[in-house]
């Protein structure tokens, strides 16, 4: 199993990320991508990673630190891209029109930069929407993407998961899909989501499944077996065939 969706940058695991790491590799989960939200946070995870071969991240800027975004940067992305082979997706991008941290302007404007990059790096894209959803899917329809990319944390309903498929991208499932207050239009769109375009994800240390007993504290990559089992009962489908399918499909994209 493959974790595409890890925030490393957290005090608890970077106190002993050795103990961290064979936590889940214990649990059956063979590597992890991290998330990077700003310039700054992905510089970080470049120092944290180097010694673990499979720990990769991704290389960008989140719509809620759009407001950070300068022309020097679209340099700074280039450049890693071509030179760093860890660094395998650009984002986390994206449109976040729910609490706009950033303003709608800043955060097309950063979002067009980076799918700049993406087309010009030959990299996928690392999705985030919120409340911006035909915006983003306007403007992906016009990008030239090599690589097509994941819409990280999906939890809209099958008219908008069409919309994702139809766009050529993977859709990344947390443990939002075990939250049994707020599940329901995920389990329904989840029916129409294919095999060979799912990918699996913590969103650790936040989205703890509800499910696990005793309750932990907090999130961690090696609770992804959770969100596995969770697929494979919504979807009707054993555990090992979601199991084999992701970890192909985020090898497919990403290395
Ligand atoms: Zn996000």
């Amino acid at each position: 199993m493959l974790d595409i969706g890890v925030n490393l940058d957290h005090s608890s695991y970077l106190e002993d990320l050795n103990a961290f790491r064979e936590e889940y590799q214990q649990a059956g989960v063979d590597g992890i991508i991290c998330i990077a939200s700003s310039l700054e946070e992905a510089q970080k995870l470049i120092t944290i990673c180097s010694p673990y071969p499979d720990m990769h991240y991704t290389f960008g800027c989140h719509p809620h630190h759009a407001s950070t975004w300068q022309d020097n940067h679209t340099q700074v992305l280039l450049e890693t891209f071509k030179t760093d082979s860890k660094a395998i997706a650009v984002g986390e991008m994206g449109l976040d029109f729910n609490r706009n941290y950033s303003t709608p302007d800043e955060q097309i404007f950063a979002f067009e930069a980076q799918l700049n990059i993406a087309s010009q790096s030959n990299k996928p894209v690392y999705l985030h929407e919120r409340d911006a959803f035909i915006e983003l899917t306007q403007r992906l329809a016009q990008a030239q993407l090599p690589k097509q990319g994941v819409i990280h944390c999906f939890t809209g309903d099958k008219d908008q998961l069409k919309k994702y498929l139809d766009l050529g991208l993977y859709v990344g499932i947390t443990g939002w899909l075990l939250d049994e207050r707020r599940n329901q239009t995920l389990v329904d769109a989840i029916k129409y989501l294919p095999l060979d375009r799912i990918m699996l994800e913590t969103d650790a240390p936040y989205l703890l499944p509800r499910n696990i007993r005793p309750r932990p504290k907090r999130n961690h990559p090696k609770f992804l077996p959770y969100i596995a089992q969770g697929v494979a009962e919504a979807k009707n489908v054993s555990v090992e065939d979601v199991i084999i399918a992701t970890k192909h499909n985020t090898q497919a994209l990403f290395f």
